[in-house]
């Protein structure tokens, strides 16, 4: 059972505006369990799309459309399907009357061109649009269903989540699918780790720019067990470096959540991530029951001037040191008058940072630390081999990682 994405629209191969649904929808689908077969681009352009539409209903059991439902003269997808089918465009009178009370709730009365969203081949059905005019169209092809939907991305996701998914997640064979989170372990180290405990299972990793999700799938016989046995096999190898974060859901949700839970609050210092780990934490909605302010402290005199670090601690060990950023951290904690503080301090890139009377420190080497109440504080020092961008999103995952691993899991 696969389905194929098709996205219609000449701006998405004009390079004018990049394609948002494919990507949402074969999400969707993945998290469903539904495996995607084929995805294609292509133009308004009917006689094309119609052939695709026909090829790719004989190679899947479902098909699903973006776009090209509108009251325009290029909004050709209606027409396409009509025209693989081998049927006539007959006008639905309900649609027309859905998109009459839809435009009169607007203030608008219908424009010539309004009444071909009406429109569908003959023998398919009407979905209702909540979020919009155009309704979308479910229809036969091949013995494949195929649902075409708008291809504004909001109305398309609605749409996809009220009509669509329930009838694929009826039609699916399911299958068993369990995922596991972790920071901080190469891709290629964790699937030598797991090789041999996963023997009888479906293993994909899936890596989110410093987050990596490990998804065990099964099915058939005694996939459940299967299943299972191999994430039990799994968290226990991987151990305190798995979390597990809800749906959708990142590990700044995770540490948001964890810092809720335990009544704790974090205040942050910022250097080479300027800010990149408050803006992930505000991110997350209920933030500010957690987490109280920050400080971007990017010039090293900042660093005393705004957090107290000793002039003595940069002098001995350097603004990019474990020494600094704990000092950092502490005086983020302090000034906040909370229980954490984290904070970082390192060297984005692509230049290192020179240090007086010492050697530069090189692109990608960062510092981090977490201080807690009571004086105890944590530091560390990361190499990350990569370019300024990903050095401060993976440093900024890595510091929060930290606090999560000092509070536990934060199952969602
Ligand atoms: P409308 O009634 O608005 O014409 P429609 O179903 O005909 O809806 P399109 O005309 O294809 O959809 O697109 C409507 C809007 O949605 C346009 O602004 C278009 O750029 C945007 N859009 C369409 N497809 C995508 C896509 N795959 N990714 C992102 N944006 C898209
Ligand atoms: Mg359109």
């Amino acid at each position: 059972m696969t389905i194929a994405l098709v996205l219609v629209g000449d701006e998405l191969l004009g390079g004018s505006r990049r394609d948002r649904n494919g990507p949402w929808l074969a999400a969707r689908c993945r998290e469903l369990g539904v495996r995607v077969g084929e995805m294609h681009l292509v133009g308004d352009d009917p006689g094309r799309l119609a052939a695709l539409l026909s090829g790719a209903a004989r190679r899947n059991t479902s098909v699903c459309v973006s776009g090209g439902l509108g009251p325009t003269s290029d909004d050709v997808t209606r027409a396409a399907l009509a025209e693989a089918m081998g049927v006539a465009l007959v006008e639905d009178e309900a649609a027309w009357a859905q998109i009459r009370a839809c435009l009169r709730r607007r203030g608008r009365v219908p424009a010539a061109g309004e009444r071909r969203q009406a429109l569908v081949p003959a023998g398919a059905q009407v979905l209702a649009n909540e979020a919009g005019v155009a309704p979308g169209v479910r229809a036969r092809l091949a013995g494949a269903t195929v649902y075409a939907l708008p291809g504004v991305p909001h109305e398309l996701e609605a749409m996809f989540t009220a009509h669509v998914a329930p009838e694929l997640v009826a039609d699916a064979d399911a299958g068993v699918a369990r995922a596991v989170w972790i920071v901080g372990v190469p891709e290629s180290d964790v699937a030598e780790q797991i090789e041999p405990l996963v023997r009888g299972v479906e293993v994909a990793s899936y890596p989110h720019l410093g987050e990596l999700e490990i998804v065990l799938r099964a099915s058939g016989e005694r996939a459940d067990e299967r299943v299972r046995r191999a994430e039990q096999a799994v968290r226990e190898r991987l151990g305190a470096r798995v979390y597990d974060p809800a749906p959708g859901e990142r590990i700044e949700h995770v540490v948001v959540r964890l810092l809720a839970e335990r009544g704790l609050h974090l205040a942050t210092a910022e250097s080479f991530t300027g800010g990149l780990v408050a803006a992930m934490l505000t991110r997350v909605p209920g933030a500010s029951a957690v987490f109280t302010g920050g400080w971007v402290t990017y010039a090293t005199e900042e660093k005393s001037a705004r957090l107290g670090v000793p002039a003595e601690t940069i002098a001995a060990h350097g603004v990019v040191s474990e020494a600094v950023a704990g000092a950092m951290a502490e005086g983020a904690r302090q000034r906040g008058g909370t229980e954490l503080g984290l904070a970082t301090t390192g060297a984005a890139g692509p230049d290192g940072v020179e240090v007086p009377g010492r050697a530069p420190v090189p692109p990608g080497r960062v510092c981090l630390a977490l201080a807690r109440a009571g004086g105890s504080t944590e530091a560390r020092t990361l190499y990350l081999p990569h370019g300024r961008r990903l050095v401060q999103r993976f440093g900024a995952v890595r510091a929060l990682d930290m606090v999560r691993r000092a509070l536990g899991r934060g199952a969602g």
